[in-house]
């Protein structure tokens, strides 16, 4: 206990020494929104804060995707047994004209304060084997580039994940909503509008049809099962009948099986529409789904108590929050954490109060407790053989329940 209590004061306090740097790096992502796929400032700012905070950082830019990084460190500890690579993700994409309204900016400046603190407490030791390591995953608001990074093998040898996202409250799990998104697309005729209608085959009536009928579903869906779209195209001009229109939906339901029930109830009404107006549809599912995050009752129970230590508070019944994430995919690969921090506001997550927080002096203190928070926790884990056995054991339990 004495080796992980020593290791927990000195990551705490490599993180407090680096606090300035940290507070500029995440700064400076906040000052320089950039959506998904297109983050080559944060990309770049986030290397060089490795770069300048050890040189034994090995960094590999543009690794798999051209805005996703990885910088490792390791094996240190002295110890000679088997390599445990524990690995922290920080996410930085913004959304689209309301900058940095999830926070993920904050998001990145957690996981990198995190792995350098863990970095430094690792030093000290000389019994242990372990390896860090970051990875910069992009994307995470439009496209699921941790999908993408899965499947390219990223995180093929990583141990244990963590990561933590900012919100109203301290919350060591929440599961979040796994996630499709369809396009549905309607082919008409064009015809004018009031010289010969008849000879028109209107593909905007279908997109109202398709968004009624979708409507009428909702009652006899499940209380946390969610369907919601917009008409992304809805013709040109009010004297042709369209010919073309495009909507997109998401659908979501608490477990990521439960998907494919969805999926079939939405597309009856898709194709409702098409055979009503006499239109073609063409329906797809152009991106990666993401999965529900699978829980592991030791990490949380870890991450509560380390944040206790600090000043936390959870809330015995959290706020409802039925989003998505693509951390969910990578919960049910590798053992790991995805806990929620509170960064000192009230605000919402996707307004634009709350992209004024995450930029504020005030969620420093929050943000920095919460990387001590995910560092200590991977203290616990490789310091102790029984508790590693009861992360693996956990992740083990919770893949078999979702298969049922
Ligand atoms: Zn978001
Ligand atoms: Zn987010």
């Amino acid at each position: 206990m004495e080796t992980r209590q020593q290791m927990k004061d000195t990551l705490q306090r490599r993180i407090d020494a680096l606090k300035d740097e940290l507070h500029s790096l995440s700064r400076d992502i906040w000052v320089r929104p950039e959506l998904g796929g297109e983050e080559t400032h944060a990309h770049d700012r986030l290397l060089r804060f490795f770069s300048q905070e050890d040189p034994a950082w090995t960094v590999h830019r543009h690794y798999k995707l051209p805005t996703a990084f990885r910088a490792s460190w390791g094996p240190g500890g002295g110890g000679g047994g088997p390599v445990l690579n524990v690995g922290f993700l920080c996410e930085y994409d913004a959304l689209p004209g309301i900058g940095h309204a999830c926070g993920h900016n904050l998001i990145a400046e957690a996981g990198a304060a995190a792995a350098v603190g863990l970095k430094a407490a690792v030093q000290e030791q000389t019994e242990l084997s372990v390896k860090i390591t970051v990875l910069g995953t992009p994307a995470e608001e439009n496209k699921g580039g941790k999908i993408d990074l899965m499947e390219a093998g990223a995180f093929a040898d990583l141990d244990l994940v963590f990561m933590a996202h900012p919100f109203q409250q301290d919350v060591s799990f929440l599961p979040c909503l796994a996630l499709d998104a369809v396009t549905v697309k309607y082919h008409g005729k064009a015809s004018h509008a009031a010289a010969y209608p008849w000879e028109g085959v209107n593909a905007l009536d279908a997109a109202v049809l398709a968004y009624n009928n979708v409507s009428v579903l909702r009652q006899q869906m499940k209380p946390q099962w969610r369907l919601h779209g917009i008409i992304k195209h809805g013709g040109v001009k009010p004297n042709i009948i369209p010919a073309y229109t495009e909507l997109e939906f998401y659908l979501r339901t608490p477990l990521v099986k439960d998907l494919c029930d969805l999926k079939a109830k939405a597309e009856a009404c898709f194709r409702a529409a098409a055979e009503a107006t006499g239109c073609q549809v063409e329906i797809t599912y152009p991106s990666h789904a993401y999965h529900n995050i699978l829980p592991n009752a030791t990490l949380a129970s870890l991450y509560e108590n380390n944040g206790k230590a600090l000043g936390m508070q959870f809330p015995e019944q959290p706020n409802d929050f039925s989003g998505s994430t693509d951390f969910g995919n990578v919960s049910f690969v590798v053992p790991g954490i995805h806990p929620f921090f509170y960064i000192c506001t009230d605000a919402l997550n996707h307004t634009e109060e709350y992209t004024e927080a995450a930029g504020a002096e005030k969620a420093q203190l929050y943000t920095l407790r919460t990387a001590k928070t995910l560092a200590m926790t991977a203290v616990d884990v490789v310091c102790c053989p029984d508790l590693l056995r009861q992360v693996r054991e956990d992740f083990e339990v919770a893949n078999r329940k979702q298969e049922k």
